[in-house]
């Protein structure tokens, strides 16, 4: 006989689940309390949707789902989401490895997924909230919503987490469905996401995006290192290497520990690199101003910024300032360091860390302790870095889930 599903939540996860449920012969119901499928998933990857990334390793996830990782991705990898999309006519490319739809268009993953469970008449009931779920000895599963009750001989709760703009709906509520079933929700905070810095740290006035390494530190503990474009505000630090790093420093900022940033603006260059780059600088200590002497070294917002921290006015004739001052400017661009306030906060986060124990989840994704019931997403407790990695993990838990559910 055909299982009855319900799937809460129609992001990423959630839709795989239905789909891959509904083509084993499950008859499913999704329940979304937004009012329409993939709010999220049309936002992502500034709206091009990294879909997965073909250098795809445990690594890359929280250190405390590697183990789970490596068996589930050799379940369903990278391999196996290309061809789920080939299947719904999603034609994919890769950009050094990042996988994105040929499209350019995260709309058209969406329409995709959505176009597939029309194909195979999922119901989907819009503006509906998942409040709770019961597991009965029987074998079946009771949920309430905001509207009615449901029974189900499976329900996969694919809610997503607290990270995304308002309009994703990302609040939160499979937190409190699962606590209330006995499964343990591990601290949660924003990840992959920028950070304020503290009052008073002199930043450019406008937006500057330049090449860096940034190294987080805290007292004298490295706690992260990344090198890629920076993003450069008025009143905090963002970008690619600061949103990977973001991770492993957020609790550290959360609980208001010292936290720096130290930006080194050159960082291709070696010390022997940089030393002859001085030297042909220095050969230009004449009449000319010090703003004039640095337009061509570096951006001039972060030139701003360097002189700014070091008190120096920037009409200073070169010809007064000595040349172990001149080095000492020069070598400043290596060494910017700025005080973390706090986070951008989950709303500008791309990612949730903690959630759902990993120790309260089976291989197929189904809740210890409360049968028929499986949780899949940035529900749990994984994330990954950003290029693709939290999107295979979606594709990943909701297919498993999705087909083990179904039998
Ligand atoms: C701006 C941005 C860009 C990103 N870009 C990328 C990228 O390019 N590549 C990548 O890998 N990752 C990216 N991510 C991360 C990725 O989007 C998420 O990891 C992924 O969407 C999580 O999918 P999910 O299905 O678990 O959760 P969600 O997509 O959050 O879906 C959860 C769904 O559940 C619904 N819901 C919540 N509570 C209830 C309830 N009580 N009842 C009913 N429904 C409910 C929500 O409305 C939502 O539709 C990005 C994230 C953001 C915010």
């Amino acid at each position: 006989m055909n299982r009855d599903v319900i799937v809460c939540g129609a992001g990423a996860a959630g839709m795989c689940a239905a789909i891959y449920a509904a083509r084993n012969g499950a008859h499913v119901t999704i329940i979304e309390k937004n009012s329409c499928l993939g709010k999220k998933l049309s936002m992502t990857g500034n709206g091009r949707c990294n879909l997965t990334n073909l250098d795809m390793r445990e690594e890359y996830y929280n250190p405390s789902a590697r183990g789970r990782m490596k068996e589930w991705l050799s379940t369903y990898g990278v391999e196996d989401v290309i061809s789920f999309f080939k299947s719904m006519g999603v034609v994919v490319k890769s950009e050094e490895g990042y996988i994105y739809p040929v499209s350019g268009q995260a709309m058209s993953v969406v329409n995709a997924l959505e176009n597939e469970i029309k194909r195979l008449e999922i119901t989907v009931n819009f503006g509906e909230q998942v409040k709770g779920v019961k597991c009965f000895d029987a074998g079946r599963v009771k949920l309430t919503t905001n509207k009615t009750e449901y029974e189900a001989d499976a329900v996969i709760l694919a809610m997503g987490a607290l990270s995304g703009a308002k309009s994703t709906m990302s609040t939160g509520d499979g937190y409190y469905i699962c606590k209330n079933i006995g499964m343990t929700v591990k601290d949660t905070h924003p990840a992959l996401v920028g950070f304020k810095v503290a009052e008073g740290e002199i930043m450019p006035s406008a937006g500057v995006r330049a090449a860096a390494e940034v190294s987080f530190i805290l007292g004298s503990e490295l706690l992260a290192k990344e090198k890629g474009e920076v993003q450069l505000n008025h009143d905090g630090i963002s970008g690619i290497p600061v949103m990977q790093a973001s991770r492993e420093i957020i609790q550290f900022v959360e609980e208001k520990k010292p936290v720096y940033a130290v930006l080194d603006f050159f960082p291709d260059y070696d010390e022997t690199d940089f030393n002859a780059l001085k030297a042909d600088m220095l050969k230009l200590r004449d009449e000319r101003s010090l703003e004039d002497f640095l337009q061509g070294f570096a951006n001039s917002g972060i030139t701003d910024m360097v002189l700014g921290r070091m008190k120096l006015g920037r009409k200073m004739k070169m010809k007064n300032i000595s040349i172990s001052m001149a080095e000492c400017i020069l070598d400043s661009y290596r060494n910017v360091k700025i005080a973390l306030d706090t986070s951008y906060g989950y709303q500008a986060s791309q990612v949730t860390t903690g959630g759902i124990s990993l120790g309260d989840i089976g291989s197929d994704f189904s809740c210890k302790g409360a049968p028929g019931v499986y949780c899949v997403g940035e529900l749990l407790d994984v994330d990954g870095r950003c290029g693709g990695y939290n999107l295979q993990f979606a594709w990943t838990s909701g297919s498993i889930a999705g087909c083990a559910a179904s039998l």
